[in-house]
């Protein structure tokens, strides 16, 4: 396992320090694998302890959230922010709704968070949080009320030079809105305290699509550089059909490949024609309906119930639902199939067994917390638009985003290059990301 008894010796103290942490601890896992190259050629590191500060959030925030559903009842949830690190700028993350969440979970998307925000290249440290509330099924004045609640508590935590949240998964445009209004009205500030507003109170344009896009521009360029090749006349499997999946598909089609499935957590829709973006954004986003309307009106589309969409064949894998959603047999299918590029849209989609056998099968794997930064980059966008109080056009953004996710191949690529890794995207997306934090935190002192 690990080649470094540093790297060893850490991850068993955060190991029996936190044994129920699964998510958390198998994304540190793979974060000491990978940067142990550093720490073989930097031995003085591990009198710094600067490890076992990587691991640990700077602070962990719990608390109530009670509010009044439509029928009068009062229900009580959990809410959460890890501040992981600020070494490098404010706390930067999304807020998760789901009723999934738990500690762990929020726990290691902040860590994640960490790397991917210095891989940006941009002035954000890492962060995450959110509740145990699941917006399914409740109507809007029940998410508002939630949403008023969940603030009442965090505003207390957070601000535009502090830590500033955005969303993901049961967190868009509608439940940041609301968010935003109750920070607004508690603090008397119309700040940037949020990223993915309403692009008429600060929100940037590109931020809604700006996951799915960078993913497709990361990929793109991948293509371009690995394999001089590109999107055009690929098949393409997207799972998901949420905020990072309809953008993802949005793009792929545009820069030629065949999306042709993509799904829900109930089942999966399989489209050889190429999936129509604009019928699903109907669905998911206007009707907040499921993915197994979508053959009502497109007959030659199939709709397969509690399955994944791993099963159909494809060129590039775009997984862009929820953590360790690809594992080792979905893998091993793809593989047969003759994939040849698997990207990560959502956060550790992958499991590290299925990591290992796309790797060790030459297949070109790009980690989420390079290929998915799009997302929190154009949040960093949105931050320096809100201090100048100006608006961008698209384009503008848009520009800035495919400039900064090419960046983030290149920056990848000269970091493995420079441990004597080849072009290897995995290992050099940790090394990169790692190196910025660790060089920040140093010249700031122990802390
Ligand atoms: P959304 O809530 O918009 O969409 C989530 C999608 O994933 C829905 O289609 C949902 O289906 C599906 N899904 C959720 N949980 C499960 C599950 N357990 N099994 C199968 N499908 C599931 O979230 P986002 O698109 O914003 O986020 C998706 C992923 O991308 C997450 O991992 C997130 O952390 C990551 N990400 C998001 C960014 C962003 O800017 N939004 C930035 C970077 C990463 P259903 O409706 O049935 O629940």
């Amino acid at each position: 396992m690990f080649q470094t008894d540093y790297a060893q010796r850490v991850f068993t103290e955060v190991s029996e320090r936190t044994p129920w942490e699964a998510e958390f601890l198998q994304a540190v896992r793979e974060v000491l694998l990978s940067i142990e190259p550093v720490l073989k050629a930097n031995p003085g590191l591990e009198d710094t302890a600067i490890l076992e500060r990587v691991v640990e959030p700077d602070r962990q925030i719990k608390f109530r959230v009670a509010w009044t559903d439509d029928a009068g009842r009062i229900r009580v949830n959990r809410g959460y922010r890890f501040e992981f690190n600020a070494a490098i700028g404010p706390y930067k993350g999304g807020l998760r709704f789901h009723s999934s969440v738990n500690a762990s979970i929020l726990k290691f998307l902040g860590f994640e968070q960490v790397f991917k925000n210095s891989l940006t290249g941009l002035w954000m440290g890492g962060g995450k949080g959110g509740s145990d509330f699941d917006t399914h099924g409740k109507s809007d004045a029940e998410v508002m009320r939630f949403c008023q609640a969940f603030m009442t508590e965090l505003y207390r935590h957070i601000g535009p030079d502090t830590d500033v949240p955005a969303g993901d998964i049961g967190v868009g445009g509608r439940e940041v809105g609301y968010l935003f209004g109750q920070y607004r009205r508690i603090t008397n500030e119309f700040t940037g305290v949020l990223t993915g507003k309403g692009l008429d109170f600060g929100g940037s344009l590109a931020r809604t699509e700006a996951t799915g896009y960078g993913l497709c521009y990361y990929t793109q360029e991948v293509l371009r550089l690995l394999k001089k090749d590109s999107f055009d006349g690929k098949i393409v499997a997207v799972s998901g059909s949420g905020n990072v999946a309809i953008f993802a598909a949005e793009k792929a089609t545009q820069l030629g490949g065949r999306v042709v499935t993509m799904s829900d957590s109930s089942g999966y829709v399989y489209d050889p024609e190429g999936i129509d973006v604009e019928a699903v954004k109907q669905i998911k986003l206007v009707d907040r309906g499921r993915m197994s309307a979508y053959v009502n009106t497109h007959p030659k589309a199939t709709y397969v119930e509690g399955r994944r969409v791993w099963e159909v064949p494809c060129d590039i894998a775009l997984p862009c639902a929820t953590q360790n959603e690809l594992d080792l047999s979905d893998a091993q299918g793809l593989i047969q199939a003759g994939v040849t590029l698997v990207a990560e849209g959502a956060n550790m989609p992958t499991t590290p067994d299925a990591i290992e056998a796309l790797r060790a099968a030459g297949v070109l794997f790009c980690p989420g917390k390079a290929s998915n930064a799009g997302g929190v980059a154009v949040s960093g966008l949105e931050m320096a638009q809100d201090s100048q109080r100006l608006q961008w056009t698209f384009e503008q953004t848009d520009e800035k985003l495919q400039s900064i996710m090419k960046s983030i191949v290149a920056n990848t690529l000269s970091a493995a290059e420079r441990y004597g890794l080849g072009p290897d995207l995995f290992n050099g997306a940790n090394i990169a990301g790692f190196e910025r934090v660790v060089n920040a935190m140093t010249a700031q002192g122990v802390f």
